[in-house]
């Protein structure tokens, strides 16, 4: 049978299962039928596992050996119930039950961990609120149940099926907290978690099992079995490790609404103590909720600080000239005003130069257009580090640049330029226009020399500076 038609049919013949067991009355038979569905599952689980290859078959040969602690416990409470005559609690028939948490639970803890990025703190903090804010109902629910037995032993057994289910808890957090690759595999997986730990919560809270309306005390751990099995059955449990790392957690607002839920079931569980009269289980719900809060705010910090880096990040990008890595033309408009001001108030001198690639669209279509890049991209480099701090070089558009100089003449400043063209990559000349600032002109009314001048260097012959026509105003320094 191939494995798109196994597990509907494993579900269906388990569900067929459930009625009869739920007509059967309580003793022998039915617990023999719990005893057998446990070796079904097993059996089909033990399939599933051998068909898987390498490290695929890691976490469902885990999830057998939990299968086949719970069966094997199921098996050994009908042998000290019906045959040795003994009470099967405390008994190795717990040992058995109670291994299954803990492998159930790495089984989970191992999915979670493959598929998680290793440095997603968000995920785990939103599983670690999960936990916490399921926990406390779940304790103020059970706990009453717990106790008054016999022995330290058997307080001690008792004890460790709540502790068992946190632990199960945690791993359900990690997979639910995970926001890819939910395949129906690991939803059917969820639910046999869940129906475990329903099942717990039955097992304490019902007294006489048999004084119950429906059959429903060992009905959640039949149904985690038929869920374990249609799991490990269904097509996409080969999957189930395949899919790579997840993305950094979103917050999306469902996942916002999921925990803000969570949070609130501290507030809600007193609340509904109360209204019922229940004893207010002051310490747990206070205990829980400083955890929680403490978790939100330390989430709320790490959002904030990636929020912090992004904002820092996208500045950066929208000031930056991918290619060159030079301040861009809104970088350079934005410096060009503060070095007018500063060049007012010291009443400096600010020279300009536009810098413009000679015969480059012969170069693209020589070298190629890739060559073409990596020399706009080395002559930046090597401009740049030749200045050092003595300008600032921005890309104005193609194979266009702007120098902005600020405390220098017109002598200086073409000494600046001879400097930048000995170090220009590739032998590649270029052309610039150089004007000074007269102290009056706009911004665009002094690049627009610059740019006379820079077309009147082209004409002369490229490979020169010339210097812009001086100001018809008059200026205090410019002479
Ligand atoms: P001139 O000496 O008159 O300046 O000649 P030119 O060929 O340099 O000038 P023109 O304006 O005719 O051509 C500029 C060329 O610069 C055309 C375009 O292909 C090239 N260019 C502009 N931006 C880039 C770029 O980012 N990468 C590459 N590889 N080429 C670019
Ligand atoms: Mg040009
Ligand atoms: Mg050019």
């Amino acid at each position: 049978m191939n494995g798109s038609r196994a597990w509907r049919v494993y579900l269906l013949g388990g569900v067929a299962a459930l009625v009869v067991f739920a007509l059967l009355p309580y003793g022998m038979p039915r617990d023999v039928m719990c005893v057998l569905s446990g070796l079904v599952t097993v059996a089909v689980m033990w399939r599933s596992a051998a068909r898987r290859r390498g490290d695929a078959a890691l976490p469902w040969t885990l999830l057998m050996l939990a299968q086949v602690t719970m069966a094997a416990g199921d098996a050994l409470w009908v042998y000290y119930e019906y045959i040795a005559g003994t009470d099967p609690f405390p008994s190795a028939a717990d040992g058995l039950y109670l291994a299954q948490y803990p492998i159930v639970a790495a089984a989970l803890f191992m999915l979670v961990r493959r598929r998680r990025s290793p440095g997603d703190r968000d995920a785990w903090l939103d599983g670690a609120i999960v936990v916490v804010g399921l926990a406390l109902p779940y304790w103020v629910l059970i706990s009453p149940g717990l106790g008054g037995y016999g022995s330290v032993l058997a307080e001690a057994i008792a004890l460790s099926y709540p502790v068992g289910d946190v632990l199960l808890l945690a791993g359900l957090a990690g997979v639910l907290t995970m926001t890819r690759a939910r395949t129906p595999a690991l939803r059917m997986i969820v639910v046999a978690v869940v129906c475990l730990l329903a099942g717990d919560v039955i097992f304490v809270l019902a007294d006489d099992p048999a004084a119950l309306a429906l059959p429903i005390d060992v009905m959640p751990y039949l149904l985690s079995y038929l869920f374990w099995g249609a799991a490990a059955l269904h097509p996409s449990a080969a999957d189930l490790l395949r899919t790579g790392p997840e993305p950094i957690t979103p917050v999306t607002t469902r996942r916002l609404l999921g925990l803000t839920a969570v949070v609130l079931l501290a507030p809600g569980t007193s609340v509904v103590c109360f209204a019922l009269g229940l004893h207010p289980r002051t310490l747990a719900v206070a205990t829980a909720s400083a955890v929680l809060f403490v978790l939100v705010v330390t989430r709320m910090a790490g959002m904030l600080r990636r929020l912090g880096e992004q904002a820092r990040l996208l500045d950066e990008i929208a000031r930056t000239d991918v290619l060159t890595g030079l301040p861009n033309r809104r970088t350079l408009d934005a410096q060009l005003t503060r070095e007018y001001e500063r060049a007012a108030r010291e009443a400096a001198p600010l020279a300009l130069a536009l810098i413009d690639l000679d015969r480059f669209k012969r170069f693209n279509d020589t070298r190629g257009h890739q060559a073409g890049d990596a020399l706009l991209a080395g002559a930046a480099t090597a401009w740049s580090l030749a200045l050092g701090g003595g300008g600032m070089l921005a890309r104005y558009g193609g194979e266009e640049f702007v120098l902005l100089i600020p405390g220098r003449d017109l002598d200086e400043a073409e000494h600046l330029l001879a400097a930048l063209r000995a170090v220009t990559p590739e032998q590649q000349t270029f052309s610039a226009g150089l004007a000074l600032w007269d102290h009056r002109e706009t911004p665009l009314e002094l690049l627009r020399r610059a740019d006379t001048a820079l077309y009147a260097a082209k004409e002369a012959g490229r490979a020169r500076t010339v210097r812009a026509e001086p100001s018809h105003r008059a200026s205090p320094v410019s002479g």
